[in-house]
């Protein structure tokens, strides 16, 4: 249930450096997340992104413990046995369709994953999943200015769901297939998480979109 939660008032409370202990010395560090795998699952995106942008610290966020305890150990294997890689990644047990505030500031994030998210896509669960209509507005808060939101499922009722409702937010628009061809991440959507592998091997369809964070039309 969700009182066994444990999360920061206010994202200044939140002590990072116990995740990234390779990269922030302490809590004075500047360097803070920038990109963010919603429903992690087994870490395999955070394991592929982590070479790939050393600069960058990147948290994946799973709600169930033992997922979510499996991918903390993953990591800490990872770093003992190639010291000094992987200390850009961290996995957190959380909620994400609840304390993204609490744990991110305004415009924090550059970029926001969601691989495979909600296999179990029914009417009746609209305000559960993790693409709905008030989750867009702080999703569009955590991100900054033309940060990226990646989505890849193989269900098309929510990747149509998820293409309407970002296309429809005034702070959000879709990229186009040639703005996704200089981006080195796309191929990686296909099949570096787990449930992405699994996909292919039921040789199931893929469904991409990607939207970038835009600024408020309304502001000045
Ligand atoms: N993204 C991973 C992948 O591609 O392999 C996992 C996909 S799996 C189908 C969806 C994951 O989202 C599950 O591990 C589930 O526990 C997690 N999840 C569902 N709702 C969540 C929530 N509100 N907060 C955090 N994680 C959630």
């Amino acid at each position: 249930a969700d009182h066994s939660f444990e999360y920061p008032k206010h994202p200044n409370f939140m002590k990072w450096s116990v995740h990234y202990p390779g990269v922030l010395e302490d809590e004075s560090c500047a360097k803070k997340v920038e990109f963010l795998d919603v429903g992690c699952g087994y870490g395999g995106l955070l394991v592929t992104l982590s070479p790939m942008f050393p600069e960058n610290l990147i948290l994946g966020l799973e709600i169930r413990v033992k997922v979510s305890d499996y991918v903390v150990d993953r990591i800490k294997a990872l770093r003992s046995q190639n010291p000094g890689e992987y200390q850009n990644i961290a996995c957190l047990r959380t909620n994400a369709m609840k304390y993204l505030p609490n744990y991110f500031k305004k415009g924090q994030l550059k970029k926001i994953f969601f691989l495979y998210p909600d296999p179990h896509f029914k009417k009746a669960k609209h305000k559960w999943r993790v693409i709905n209509q008030c989750l867009l507005a702080e999703y569009a808060y955590v991100l900054g200015i033309n940060g990226i939101v990646y989505t890849i499922t193989d269900v098309k009722d929510l990747h149509d769901w998820m293409v309407k409702h970002f296309t429809e937010h005034p702070l959000f628009e879709r990229l186009t297939s040639e703005d996704l061809d200089t981006d080195i991440i796309i191929e990686k959507l296909y099949a570096s998480s787990e449930e992405g592998q699994k996909v292919s091997r039921n040789n199931g369809d893929k469904f991409l979109a990607v939207f970038r964070r835009i600024e408020d039309p309304y502001v000045n």
